[in-house]
């Protein structure tokens, strides 16, 4: 049997397939297990989706082979939030809302505040509280 994996992904849906159960279609006929981290439909309904897919390479493959056809964009590295290390003063208001410690002071003689996307989870609570816009949602 083969082994299986765990991708992380974003997927980007144009507005007409919005509605499409393309996830119910991937558990059903590809054989994959789906952990939805996030989904937002835009203002202009375009749709997007953070998830985990496990499963095969070759099925996993296959099934995005088969998303792809429904013009959805596949994109493996992006993360749902990015931290613009221009803009942090390091005022530390992050840090006790970050529920991961992705945001943390690592040095207190430099107080500096450092971000680890490894244990980001994106739940987006340091965009919401950054008083200068250093975490930004890409959704
Ligand atoms: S709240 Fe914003 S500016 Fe302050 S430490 Fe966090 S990311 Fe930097
Ligand atoms: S999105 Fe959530 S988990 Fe990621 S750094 Fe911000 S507060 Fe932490």
């Amino acid at each position: 049997m083969s082994e299986t994996v765990t991708k992380k992904m974003m997927l980007y849906f144009p507005k007409c397939e919005v509605e499409t159960p393309i996830i119910y279609y991937l558990v059903k006929d590809h054989d994959l297990m789906v952990n939805v981290f996030r989904a937002k439909v835009t203002p202009e309904e375009e749709g997007y989706l953070v998830l985990d897919v496990t499963g095969t390479e070759e099925d996993i493959k296959k099934g995005m082979d088969f998303v792809k056809t429904f013009g959805v964009t596949i994109n493996y590295t992006n993360k749902g939030v990015i931290r613009k290390e221009n803009r942090c003063t390091h005022c530390g208001v992050c840090i006790t809302f970050c529920p991961t410690k992705a945001l943390q002071i690592t040095n207190m003689a430099t107080r500096e505040v450092v971000y680890n996307s490894d244990d980001c989870i994106e739940c987006l609570a340091c965009t919401r509280v950054c008083p200068f816009n250093a975490c930004v949602s890409t959704f």
